[in-house]
């Protein structure tokens, strides 16, 4: 069943099913302009999903076809997934932020190989154990991604191309290193109090927390701060005070800021939670196992430890920046301890 929802003033959602997902679905928005809909995200590439978004475009009264440009949060799956068949079916230019449209290159470009001897190398400096590395290193069949090239870059600041409406590009790094929201800066259809209306990708969710890992990148020798960049982001869409948010997952919602105050509150409490862990010192793996997940660590799979790992490097990279951990001259793996 297609679900689709009219939020007023020329803009629909159509929930994308996210396939063997709990996140369900991803909302991809139908922005109408006076020379064709505009599709904030695409969704998961599948031929279930497909069929979703082609139904759900002609409930909203236009259809694949018409579909004149593409504009993409991020470069995650969930959202970049059908871009390329869009376009195809539409002609539709697609825009991604150069940071991500990056990520997308390197994907379509990299080895699965290269990618598996970075990937274990970087599981082992933050001490994984041999049990979890082995996995990795057996031979296996990795899939080849594919995702589609961009052909418009997303410039942070600037009004994108949809003739007749006002959406600006709002960079917020964190997620992704190339995530962005848009800000539809048009007054809200409802004349709900506040500055238009802002879609925020998975930046900005009613209910859940995006997952802040570190920005992979083998050929990248910058040492970023992810967990730093998204909480910065944070704070640039709260000044936005928008009226309304619209999400890439769950639901639309009000009072943006207090949802920023309370993710930013929600991470300075677990970064105060770490550091108690820190009062010894713990390798990135050590810090994930004993860290609070929604589910006890025995039970996480193998695929979701990286990701684990991953975050538990990321809110470390935020310490020792902040000064407040450090890490322990000579130890292999890294250990981390807190300052002072
Ligand atoms: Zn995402
Ligand atoms: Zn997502």
């Amino acid at each position: 069943m297609t679900k689709t929802f009219d939020h007023g003033g020329g803009v629909w959602s159509v929930a994308v099913p996210i396939p063997d997902n709990p996140l369900g679905h991803t909302l991809v928005y139908v922005v109408d302009t006076d020379r064709g809909p505009v599709l904030v995200d695409t969704g998961w590439d599948d031929p279930g999903s497909w069929d979703t978004l082609a139904a759900g475009l002609i409930a909203c009264g236009t259809s694949v076809q018409e579909v004149r440009g593409v504009v993409i949060t991020h470069h995650h799956p969930d959202h970049h997934g059908l871009s390329g068949r869009v376009r195809e079916a539409s002609g539709a230019w697609v825009a991604m932020h150069a940071a991500d449209a990056a990520v997308v290159r390197r994907t379509r470009e990299a080895r699965p190989e290269r990618w598996v001897g970075y990937m274990s190398a970087k599981l082992a400096a933050a001490g994984a154990p041999e049990d979890h590395l082995t996995p990795l290193r057996s031979p296996r069949a990795l899939p080849r991604l594919s995702p589609a090239l961009p052909d418009r870059e997303i410039v942070p600041g600037d009004l994108l191309d949809l003739p007749g409406r006002r959406l600006r590009a709002v960079w917020t790094p964190g997620h992704t290193p190339g995530h962005v929201c848009l800000h539809l800066e048009e007054e809200h259809p409802s004349g709900l109090p506040g500055h238009g209306r802002l879609f925020s990708g998975d930046h900005l969710l009613p209910e859940i927390t995006p997952h802040i890992g570190l920005y992979e990148d083998p050929d990248d020798g910058v040492v970023t701060d992810p967990l730093g960049d998204y909480l910065d982001s944070l704070e640039r869409v709260g000044r936005l005070v928008p009226a309304e948010v619209l999400p890439a997952h769950q639901y639309a919602f009000t009072d943006a800021s207090g949802r920023v105050r309370e993710l930013l509150a929600h991470h300075e409490e677990r970064l105060g939670g770490l550091l108690g862990l820190l009062a010894v010192p713990l390798t990135p793996w050590e810090l994930a196992e004993r860290m609070s997940w929604n589910r006890p660590w025995s039970e996480i799979p193998h695929a979701s430890r990286n990701i684990a790992v991953s975050e538990a490097e990321a809110h470390l990279r935020r310490m020792v920046k902040q000064g407040r951990v450090e890490p322990v001259s000579g130890t292999e793996p890294v250990t981390y301890v807190r300052s002072g």
